[in-house]
């Protein structure tokens, strides 16, 4: 499971520009959704091979009974969703009340914390050290957000005791020869057959969804203990012999936990469960249409390359003008999902549910094939042939062979001299033919260079 970092501190001490720089913030999702209001920013990040989600929050200030109740809120939600905190703390303004009252909230939660003093530029760091150890936290580690020191030494402390993401498929880095097959392709474990994440908005009708997906089908397991933040893995038999586990984000077969009150939809589980599938069914609300929160989550999606399908839910009773308005809305809001099947669908009367899983086999099998190298190299040599790549100093780029780097989603190594020079526009003309010749549906594709000697 992705490990889960909440930075916390008063305000001010720099965690956005701490999150910034984790994050490189392109995609940060914004928490505006339905009773999480503002103040929680979630962004995707990666440290030496492994995948983390980081939590920035507004802020404590000691003052919760105050203004910043609300404020708060979100910070200590942030905390119990977090594997670790970084506790943010300011060397240029030293020691201050709030600092102690939020350690002390960590020490009573039990939770695992790092005490982190930013700003520390030109300061002696044994002198920050010393000023925060009151805390009882230990040892401060000095760091300068704005600047970028010391943060390779904070991500070591924080995240080096998890493991890289596939380390049980991971080997050294191999030399493929030309025309020879990669001994080994990192990929999904399919022992649980095809992991499918059920994610939407709150209310777009996972829940309900996830009970019709589930009603006529042979379900192994479906009660198993959790947290607040864990999806609920359910594995299931269709058809006698195909295998699938939902990860219903929504929780619905938990019925009766008091913490289902607390907060129904949670970031870190969407963004977690999102990770951990093999196709994601993202759902939408025909009768709201595509709304920004959509576009956001699907962003997500998107950058971790999981296979897509869409579910237009909602579609009973709702009028012919109606519907041509959401389908010229989809084609024209979604092109950068275009290559996920769309499904219109009622999940409160079952129409349209069973055709997903039709869907879902294919956009799994194109994200997990093995293609072999001479497919690949062959389809690299037919797209040169047909459209060179530009000269750079008077030479050309030379693509000599292609081979599988990686699945779900698959991954094109491309080796040649100069490749890093091949323009964005040419990667795309190559990305475009191998998803053409390859039949490639309900999945991105991923090409990724490297120079030879
Ligand atoms: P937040 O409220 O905790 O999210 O704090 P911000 O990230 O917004 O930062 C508050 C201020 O501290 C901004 O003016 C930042 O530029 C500044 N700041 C952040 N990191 C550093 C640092 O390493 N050194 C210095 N001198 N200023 C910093
Ligand atoms: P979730 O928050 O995404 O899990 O959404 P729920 O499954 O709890 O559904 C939210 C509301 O939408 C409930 O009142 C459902 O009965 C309703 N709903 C769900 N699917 C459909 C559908 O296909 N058609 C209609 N008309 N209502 C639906």
């Amino acid at each position: 499971m992705v490990p889960v970092i909440a930075l916390v501190g008063r305000p001010n001490v720099g965690k956005s520009t701490l999150f910034n720089r984790l994050t490189k913030t392109r995609d940060a999702i914004v928490a505006e959704y339905a009773g999480l209001t503002r103040d929680r920013q979630y962004g995707e990040a990666s440290w030496q091979g492994r995948t983390y989600i980081a939590i920035d929050t507004g802020g404590l200030t000691g003052d919760e009974e105050g203004i910043d109740a609300k404020m708060a809120e979100q910070s200590l939600l942030a905390i119990e969703e977090a594997d670790v905190v970084l506790f943010i703390v300011d060397s240029r303004d030293g020691l201050t009340p709030p600092d102690l009252m939020i350690a002390e909230h960590l020490r009573k939660r039990n939770k695992q914390a790092l005490l982190i003093a930013n700003k520390v530029d030109t300061l002696d760091p044994d002198i920050a050290r010393a000023e925060f150890s009151p805390l009882g936290l230990g040892d401060a580690i000095p760091i300068a957000a704005a600047h970028g020191r010391g943060i390779q030494a904070m991500l070591e402390a924080t995240l080096g005791r998890f493991p890289r993401d596939n380390a049980e498929e991971e080997a050294e880095p191999e030399v493929v020869a030309e025309g020879q097959e990669p001994k080994r392709i990192p990929g999904p474990s399919e022992k649980d057959g095809i992991k499918i994440a059920i994610i939407g908005r709150p209310n777009v009708g996972k829940s309900t969804l996830v009970n019709r997906m589930l009603g006529e089908e042979r379900v192994i397991v479906y009660d198993q203990a959790g947290t607040t933040r864990d999806s609920i893995y359910i594995p299931f038999v269709r058809n006698d012999d195909e295998k699938y586990t939902l990860i219903d984000t929504a929780g619905v077969r938990k019925r009766g936990k008091i913490f289902e009150a607390v907060e129904k939809f949670s970031v870190v589980k969407t963004l977690q469960a999102i990770q951990d599938a093999n196709v994601v069914i993202f759902v939408m609300d025909a009768r709201e249409g595509v709304v920004e929160h959509d576009l956001n989550l699907l962003g997500f999606v998107l950058e971790t390359g999981r296979a897509l399908v869409i579910a237009l839910n909602k579609w009973d009773g709702m009028e012919p003008s109606q519907r041509d308005y959401v389908k010229v809305e989809l084609e024209r809001r979604l092109l950068f999902a275009n290559f996920a099947d769309i499904h219109f669908i009622s999940a409160l009367h079952g129409t349209g549910v069973g055709h997903l899983y039709r869907s879902v086999q294919e956009a799994f099998k194109s994200a997990v094939t093995r293609w072999p190298t001479h497919r690949l190299t062959q389809i690299l040599e037919d797209a040169v042939q047909e459209h060179q790549p530009p000269l750079v100093n008077g030479r050309r780029i030379k693509l000599r062979y292609a081979h599988l780097g990686g699945a779900n989603p698959p991954l094109v190594v491309i080796h040649g001299n100069q490749v890093e020079a091949v323009p964005k526009s040419y990667t795309r003309y190559l990305e475009n033919t191998y998803r053409r010749v390859l039949k490639l549906v309900g999945t991105p594709i991923r090409i990724e260079y490297k120079g030879s000697a």
